[in-house]
C-alpha cells in the first residue's frame, strides 16, 4: 500500500515540512532505519540538514505516531509500523526485520496483570543467514 506522505501528516493535524515529508517517503515502503542512515539518505537531497534535525524530525513523527521506534544492540531503530509487532535483530547482518505474529495474547496477559502498555517492544536476537534476507 503506497501511503501518501503528505495526507499522512495532514491526517494527524502536524505541519507539513520537507523534512518531514522526506523522511516518510524514505520510510513509506517499509524497513528498519537507524537515524543516520535516515540522515545519511536525507543528505542526498537536503546537503544542508543537520543530525539533530533529523532526531527532532523523527521525535515529533513518533510522538504524532507516523513512526515508531525501538533500540536495540545500542541504536535506536526507527520504522513506519505503528502496531505491536516482534522485531527480530539479525545479530549477523546488523539489520531488523518483522515477523508477523500476533502479540495481542501478551497484551492480554499483561492487562490480566493490570499493566496497559503504551507501547509494545518486542525484539528478537537471531543470526538470520538460513533465512533468505
Ligand atoms: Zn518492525
Amino acid at each position: 500500500m503506497r501511503i501518501d506522505s503528505i495526507q499522512q501528516l495532514r491526517d494527524k493535524r502536524i505541519k507539513v515540512t520537507p523534512q518531514r515529508v522526506a523522511i516518510l517517503n524514505i520510510m513509506k515502503n517499509g524497513g528498519h532505519f537507524t537515524g543516520e542512515q535516515i540522515y545519511n539518505e536525507l543528505k542526498k537531497k537536503m546537503p544542508s540538514i543537520s543530525l539533530s534535525t533529523v532526531y527532532s524530525t523523527l521525535d515529533t513523527l513518533e510522538r504524532n505516531e507516523i513512526l515508531s521506534s525501538f533500540e536495540v544492540s545500542g541504536m535506536r531503530w526507527f520504522e513506519s509500523r505503528t502496531e505491536s509487532h516482534v522485531n527480530v535483530f539479525c545479530v549477523d547482518k546488523n539489520r531488523v526485520i518483522d515477523i508477523d505474529m500476533d502479540v495481542s495474547w501478551l497484551l492480554n496477559e499483561l492487562k490480566k496483570k493490570g499493566i496497559s502498555p503504551t507501547k509494545v517492544s518486542i525484539v528478537a536476537h537471531s543470526t538470520c543467514d538460513q533465512r533468505n534476507i
